[in-house]
């Protein structure tokens, strides 16, 4: 779980998994213990787009080859889950905005 730059706190599950609906790259997210801002760090957006990108793996592997589609549905859940269960994890914050240094 992410920890709060400023004061420390770690953030719970719930918290983070919000924050993940709503944060915006350049306005960031308040933290909800101490009220400032808090950023995703380079790397931990890198990573983000890495676990997103298992969406598109998916569709060009369908392309490629041919999957019956409750399989397709299966699957699709199953990254879904791991994408929400995965992404607190790899949540890291910073104090600064990283993209506009
Ligand atoms: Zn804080």
């Amino acid at each position: 779980m992410p920890h709060c730059q400023h004061c420390g706190t770690r953030w719970k599950w719930m918290q983070t998994l919000k924050t993940s609906f709503t944060m915006n790259t350049y306005d960031g997210v308040t933290c909800p213990y101490c009220g400032e801002k808090q950023y995703q760090t380079k790397k931990s957006r890198r990573n983000t787009y890495l676990l997103y990108l298992f969406f598109p793996i998916l569709f060009v592997i369908n392309l490629l080859v041919d999957v019956p589609s409750f399989l397709n549905l299966v699957l699709l859940i199953i990254f879904f889950i791991s994408a929400i269960l995965l992404f607190p994890r790899i949540l890291k914050l910073s104090s600064e905005n990283e993209l506009v240094k």
